[in-house]
């Protein structure tokens, strides 16, 4: 028998709990990040992210670290990119690095006028950097703290687009060839920043 009208509309024909997104074994994605303070032209992983300006020729900071470590060829390689978008990437070799490529990422400078803007824009540099990770075989990476240093990204709203970002992308399908994500923090605000977020994005099990 069909139930009152005045009962039935209450009844969801639909189960309407449903996961929002893939299920990833969360023990297995934690797994796949990491947290190290260090100079990130240490790191032996395959491919390291510079935080880089939109002529990629250098510059201060970790861009300038990258390119003394790298040597010249670096410099000589970057010239032929024709510079990078703000919110996008480019991909080389790593020369003298311990690495095997560094993927340039342009952030953008920091604007408090327009907080959603930049944040879409260090989203996009950090996807940016993942996807090409993956469209070149790398499946370690380390990453640094995209526009949290001249460019005047708060740490503590630059952490959680960084680990947000990293976090879809390890749980989509194209992100399963990515075995172990570094985040590389080197000032103490940025260990701050990442001690804090982390746990939210990955909570330990
Ligand atoms: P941006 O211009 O994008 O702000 P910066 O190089 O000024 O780039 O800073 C980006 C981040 O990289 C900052 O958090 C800074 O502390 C960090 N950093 C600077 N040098 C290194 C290094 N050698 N290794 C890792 N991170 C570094």
């Amino acid at each position: 028998d069909p139930a009152p009208a005045s009962r039935s509309s209450k009844v969801p024909t639909t189960l309407s709990i449903r996961p929002t997104g893939p299920i990833a074994p969360s023990q297995d994605l934690n797994n796949r990040v990491s947290l190290v303070r260090n100079d990130i032209t240490k790191l032996a992983v395959e491919a390291i992210c510079n935080a880089a300006n939109r002529r990629l020729l250098g510059g201060g900071g970790v861009d300038g670290a990258i390119h003394r470590a790298a040597g010249p060829g670096l410099l000589a390689e970057c010239r032929k990119l024709g510079g990078c978008a703000t919110g996008d990437a480019k991909i080389t070799d790593a020369y003298n690095l311990p690495c095997s490529k560094v993927i340039h990422a342009v952030g953008p400078v920091y604007d408090m006028q327009t907080p959603q803007e930049s944040e879409r824009l260090l989203t996009s540099a950090y996807n940016r950097v993942l996807n090409l990770a993956v469209d070149n075989d790398c499946s370690t990476l380390a990453l640094c703290g995209i526009s949290t240093g001249v460019y005047g990204y708060p740490h503590r709203k630059a952490a959680p687009v960084a680990i947000s970002t990293v976090k879809k992308f390890l749980e989509s399908e194209k992100g399963q060839k990515l075995k172990k994500v570094v985040f590389v923090v080197f000032v103490e605000a940025d260990v701050e920043a990442h001690e804090e977020f982390l746990p939210v994005y990955f909570p330990p099990l």
